[in-house]
Order: structure tokens, then C-alpha cells, then sequence
């Protein structure tokens, strides 16, 4: 295993020390910054990335809430994350602070009120689809808090989304074992959720386990899609690095259920259960769903995390496939855009994905709005006259007409 490997299987932390040692430049710490200045919010380049765009159907569709539970939100975080013992799980949850700007004497609220201050800078109508994050539940569909990494409940998600709604929209995260998952989802797309939110390694979720089957049935007669993590975790550690492979998935679309595959599977590889179980890419994987004929109408792939150091590979061989840009959705991750080494835009520039006149704007804005940051990195990618076309960023249609059955 090389160094760059190593720090890769620290997770977050560890893909976050290795941007920094490879472009210090980049900084480590997110200043948190308020307040876009007019140079930037007068920039040409600002014109350029909303040009032709409506901000009111630009809705991300990828954005955790980060918090500990210091209110009465009910988020509970694994205690190894603020020990030393587990130095790469303490890191970690630092950088997530630091990204997220927590206040350390009231970390759930100032957490929300960053997140307020930066969508206030977006245009009018843009929104974010704040996740739930459900427990770790074993094979009986019981909740297993020792094995859990973190857990923002439903209500919160909901109540935080409702509080701010010209702002935010919530998606549930339901476990498919549990056993009133399917009750629990009947009342989630009742309160408003979007969708539901699975981490399948972090979670202890197989897609392909029958056990998912009263589930897939009910959302796809709620019309209510699954955005399900694809490919190799980094963010969260723990679990079945298998339960990500996109394969397993068919199941969901073989039961009519649309599926956000996140991040196209742009990191790892997988088991090709069609070719002798071969490891290969995991976005290989993703791209044969994608090209499923059967699944045209259920396959989507979403573009969080794909600008991040370890994924950025994946960006010209998705840019390319315009014949998917309609099933491509937008999500930024946030608050990972904020957390300083992971979007490194000298290594897109260096990809020849950015212009050299892009890289200056593109750094202010990081310190000021990662949020509008993410939009914009991924409006200027380019490559061989390619680029994310509108449709990629106005996902607002894509998430109404699924809460209609
Ligand atoms: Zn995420």
C-alpha cells in the first residue's frame, strides 16, 4: 500500500492530510468567512455559472447535517469520534466541525445557522435536501448503536426543514430492515421527504438482501426515490465495503424503484457478478446499470464528491456520456466543499478540467461560500466541449414529480 493508499483508508481525515501535503496552497482550515464580497458577487465568472440557469429549480440534492446533540435534536455521535484512541475518527469529526463552522459552545445550532447564512448568498429559490442519518441496524432489523457512527433523526431533518423551508427540504433515512420500515416510510413521504437516504457499508444495508423487498414495494408505490451511497466509503468508516457495489442495487430497479446511485461509484472497485466476480471499477459497474436499457427509467447518478481529490478521475469519463446528463443530478456533500483540502481546483486545472483565470475566483469563493463554491467548480468543469449541461443543477422538477404517485 503506498502513503497516498494509507492516508486514503484513514477516511476523511486522512484524504484531507494527503491534499494538503500534496497542494498546502489549498489551505487546511476553513476560515469561515461571512459575507460574499462585491468582487465576488459582481464577477463576471458569477454571471457565467448562473447564465441560463433558474435558481428556483436548483435544489441539492446532497447535504448532511452535522452536529452532537448539544440541543434537543436527538444527533448522537459515536464516542470514539472525540477520542484519541481512535485518532483518525477524532480528526475526522474536526475537520467536519471546522467545515460545517461549529461553534464549540453550541455546535447543533451554529451549525444550521452557518448553513442559513450561506444559502441566504444563493440566489433566490435555491435549496438543500438536508439528510437523516439512520443507525446501524444488524441482520434481526435492530438498531445497533455500538456499531452506529452517527444518527440524526428523521424529526430533526423534518423540523429543521420545516422551520426554514424557503431554504431546505429533508430527506428521511429509514433502515429497510426495521421492522416498521415500511410505516415509517409511509409517514416520512406523508411529512414531506423527498426521498430516503441509505449508506449501505455505514448502515449494514444489502441492497440485494430480499429483505429489502416490503420496502422497495412501498416506495415504489409512494413514487419516493432512494439516494444510496455507491462505491468505496470514505467518509464514514466501518461496515461492509461490499454493500456498496452498484450491482446490488438491481433488486431496487427490478421492483420499479428509482434509485440516485451518489457519487456515480466514482471511488473503488467492486465485485462483477456478471464476469466470474473480477474486481473492477466500481463506476464501471455504475455506467453498465446506466446503460441498462430496463433501467432507463430508474437509474439516476448523482455528482457529489466527485470533484474530491480521490475521485476527480471519474469527471471526464461522465462528462462525455451527455446521452446520460437528464438521469445526472446534482449534490454537493456539503459539508465536505467546506472542508479545505478535499476540492482541490489546481488538480482540476491540471486535469485541464478548469481555466487558469478560473482558479482565483474559485479559491475566494471557497473560503466565503463553499456552497456556491461546489455549484461553481462544477458549472466551469470542461473537457473536449463537455460540460454538466443545466438540467444536471435543476433537480427541483426531479424530486416534485416524485412525491406525486
Ligand atoms: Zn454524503
Amino acid at each position: 500500500m503506498n502513503r497516498r493508499a494509507f492516508l486514503a483508508s484513514l477516511g476523511a481525515a486522512g484524504l484531507a492530510y494527503a491534499g494538503y501535503r500534496l497542494w498546502p496552497d489549498q489551505g487546511i482550515i476553513n476560515p469561515c468567512i461571512s459575507g460574499l464580497p462585491d468582487t465576488l458577487a459582481q464577477h463576471p465568472l458569477m454571471q457565467q455559472i448562473w447564465e441560463g440557469i433558474d435558481p428556483e429549480q436548483v435544489w441539492d440534492s446532497h447535504v448532511h447535517i452535522v452536529g452532537t446533540g448539544d440541543s434537543d435534536s436527538g444527533i448522537w455521535f459515536n464516542p470514539n469520534m472525540d477520542s484519541w484512541l481512535h485518532p483518525s475518527l477524532k480528526i475526522q469529526k474536526k475537520f467536519y466541525e471546522n467545515g460545517a463552522c461549529a461553534e464549540p459552545s453550541e455546535i447543533d445550532h451554529s451549525t444550521i445557522s452557518r448553513m442559513l447564512t450561506l444559502s441566504k448568498e444563493m440566489p433566490t429559490g435555491y435549496k438543500s435536501l438536508l439528510f437523516a442519518f439512520d443507525w446501524f441496524h444488524d441482520e434481526q432489523g435492530i438498531a445497533r448503536k455500538e456499531n452506529s457512527i452517527f444518527h440524526i433523526p428523521n424529526q430533526y431533518a423534518a423540523e429543521i426543514a420545516i422551520a426554514h423551508s424557503q431554504y431546505f427540504e429533508w430527506v428521511a433515512s429509514i433502515h429497510p430492515y426495521r421492522k416498521d420500515a415500511v410505516d415509517a416510510l409511509v409517514e416520512a413521504h406523508a411529512r414531506g421527504a423527498r426521498a430516503v437516504k441509505w449508506l449501505p457499508p455505514g448502515m449494514g444495508i444489502d441492497p440485494a438482501s430480499p429483505k429489502c423487498d416490503a420496502f422497495y414495494r412501498k416506495a415504489a408505490d409512494l413514487n419516493i426515490p432512494i439516494i444510496t451511497h455507491t462505491g468505496k466509503e470514505s467518509a464514514v468508516q466501518g461496515g461492509d465495503q461490499n454493500h456498496g457495489n452498484p450491482l446490488r442495487l438491481r433488486r431496487a430497479f427490478d421492483h420499479g424503484v428509482k434509485v440516485i446511485m451518489a457519487h456515480c461509484a466514482s471511488d473503488g472497485d467492486d465485485e462483477d457478478f456478471d464476469d466470474g466476480n473480477k474486481r473492477i471499477s466500481s463506476l464501471a459497474l455504475f455506467t453498465r446499470l446506466m446503460d441498462t436499457p430496463d433501467y432507463e427509467a430508474f437509474a439516476y447518478g448523482e455528482i457529489s464528491a466527485l470533484t474530491l481529490v480521490n475521485h476527480a478521475w471519474a469527471i471526464k469519463p461522465i462528462l462525455e456520456r451527455t446521452d446520460w446528463h437528464h438521469r445526472l443530478i446534482n449534490g454537493s456533500d456539503y459539508p465536505l466543499p467546506a472542508i479545505m483540502p478535499l476540492i482541490n481546483t489546481r488538480q482540476l486545472y491540471q486535469m485541464g478540467l478548469l481555466e487558469s483565470e478560473h482558479l482565483p475566483f474559485l479559491q475566494a469563493l471557497k473560503t466565503y461560500n463553499p456552497l456556491m463554491f461546489d455549484f461553481a467548480v462544477k458549472r466551469l468543469l470542461q473537457f473536449n466541449g463537455n460540460h454538466f449541461s443545466q438540467q444536471v443543477f435543476e433537480t427541483r422538477r426531479f424530486f416534485e414529480r416524485n412525491l406525486v404517485a
